[in-house]
């Protein structure tokens, strides 16, 4: 999973705000925190933090009511990493901690997974590198324990640019090599774009700076599509920021095949979008589990789903 964690498209938010007014009009209190959340979500992913604060502490404030830790997990946990994102860092990152204590306290090992890694993702804000790692290396066991594959490639390519940032570079190549054969082992298309700028950082050589479409276009090419990928290289283009691009441009190109090019038959987008919608794990938008938009990731062959409800006999385009 090395993308559809984003998706944030106006009629996705157009129907989010019509799902609010209709849920807050019907009292239905869980609905409403679901829906804040989800548009939170979009509006991080949108660029627009301090908007979506407002959103998420709405949400963060019902999920605590009803009681609902594994809500309150995954709610508290988008508003830390969201707070980080708008320049408040120190709250934040209690937030993700409060997030945390939440997932544990809900029992729910995936939820757990996901706060350990958005907690690792802002820890180095504060200098907290080796706290960091450890909540990696949490995230990981969590993965593997509950043969998560995607979420275990993820984190270990996280792992591996804050390795790299931290100048461990024979622990950021070995963190890249491990996710790759994950990527790998799932099929994931993004995978030699991942080993090339592994290949990149190891050499201490750079991709031509900002050019995010040359990352992408052979993976879109692939699959007969234009190069319209943004270019966005969203760090420097050499040590780390290899890494880092990689990332960055995985997560373009599934929002790219998710802003309408079909590549799974109808009939599987539809099984596999009507699955989600009848899985508890659904906001109404996301997969809570992996934090992907369904509408996004059940267009993508190689994803599946992380508990195994997708009809396995479906997966082919
Ligand atoms: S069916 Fe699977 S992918 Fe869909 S929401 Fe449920 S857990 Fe997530």
């Amino acid at each position: 999973m090395t993308g559809p964690a984003q998706q944030p498209s106006d009629p996705l938010r157009a129907s989010l705000e019509q799902s609010l007014a209709a849920a807050r009009q019907a009292g239905d209190v869980k609905k409403q925190a679901l829906v804040l959340a989800d548009l939170g979500y979009i509006l991080t992913q949108s660029g627009d933090p301090r908007h979506a604060v407002a959103f998420l502490a709405e949400a963060a404030g019902l999920a605590r009511g009803l009681g609902d830790k594994i809500l309150e997990a995954d709610v508290l946990g988008q508003q830390g990493l969201t707070s980080v994102q708008a320049g408040d860092v120190r709250p934040g990152i209690e937030m993700l901690k409060q997030a945390l204590a939440a997932a544990r306290a809900g029992g729910d090992l995936f939820a757990e997974k996901t706060a350990l890694a958005r907690l690792a993702s802002a820890l180095p804000a504060v200098g907290d590198a080796v706290q960091a790692l450890a909540c990696y290396d949490q995230a990981i066991a969590l993965t593997r324990h509950l043969k998560d594959t995607a979420g275990e490639a993820e984190v270990h390519w996280f792992a591996a640019i804050l390795q790299a940032e931290l100048g461990a570079r024979d622990r950021a190549l070995a963190a890249g090599r491990e996710a790759i054969a994950l990527f790998k082992k799932l099929g994931d298309p993004n995978a030699p774009m991942f080993v090339s700028q592994l290949e990149k950082y190891q050499s201490g050589g750079s991709p031509p700076a900002g050019d995010l479409k040359a990352l992408t276009a052979p993976v879109l090419a692939a699959a007969g599509a234009a190069p319209t990928v943004d270019a966005n290289p969203g760090g420097p283009s050499q040590g780390p920021g290899v890494l880092r691009m990689a990332m960055t441009a995985a997560k373009s190109m599934a929002r790219y095949f998710g802003s309408g090019m079909k590549t799974v038959s109808a009939e599987t987008l539809r099984v596999r979008l009507q699955t989600c919608e009848s899985c508890e794990q659904f906001t109404g938008a996301r997969c809570r589990l992996c934090g992907c938009f369904t509408t996004v990731k059940a267009r993508l062959p190689h994803e599946k789903c992380p508990i195994g409800k997708w009809p396995a006999n479906l997966v082919r385009s």
